[in-house]
């Protein structure tokens, strides 16, 4: 047997994602190390053409994941976790994705194509005026500031070379103020 006639077989000749019948193909589901059944779905032509051009993405055309979600096959939950993460943004995705379990090496798989890290949710350190910090920048302080665990003062104007960014926390960076290394607020420095 074909993976096209294994998938119509367990499909019963319907998209695994959104039921509808359009010009269904198989749909191999990245990264792909073995092609076959498991790592493929059978998709519609609506489905795999927003999952391959997210410009096309039309959202309620999605709400079909509603109920693809709770497929038994790895595949097609990997790629319904794919597509509520591309559309988080909606609200619903998220409710939809918190409540699906995906074991942890197909959540892996999910995860392989950097799907759902859109950059609003990536730490991303600004200055009190907005402007994106990177590792290195310089900076310089908009008041004074108590250096924690000394009587020092840094005062404001204070210029902070090579600053180093917090990677858990966006509202901190790190920079030597004089010689002591300390632990300094986004909101009060600007970049220079
Ligand atoms: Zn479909």
């Amino acid at each position: 047997m074909s993976v096209l006639s294994d998938l119509e077989a367990r499909s019963g000749s319907t998209c695994e994602l959104c039921t509808g019948t359009n010009n269904l193909e198989v749909f191999e589901v990245e990264p792909v190390s073995i092609s076959g059944v498991d790592s493929s779905i059978l998709a519609c032509q609506t489905c795999r053409t927003q999952i391959e051009d997210a410009e096309q993405m039309d959202a309620n055309h999605w709400r079909c994941l509603n109920d693809s979600m709770w497929s038994e096959y790895d595949s097609v939950k990997v790629v319904v976790w794919r597509m509520l993460s591309r559309l988080k943004s909606e609200g619903w995705p998220k409710d939809l994705l918190d409540m699906m379990y995906l074991e942890p090496e197909v959540l892996e798989w999910a995860k392989a194509t950097g799907e759902g890290v859109a950059e609003a949710d990536k730490i991303i350190h600004r200055d009190v005026n907005g402007v994106i910090l990177e590792n290195g920048d310089s900076v310089v302080l908009i008041k004074d500031l108590k250096i924690k665990g000394s009587s020092q003062v840094a005062k404001q104007g204070t210029a902070v070379r090579r600053i180093s960014l917090d990677r858990e926390n966006a509202e901190y960076i790190e920079g030597k103020v004089g010689p002591t290394l300390t632990v300094i607020i986004t909101k009060y420095v600007k970049k220079i």
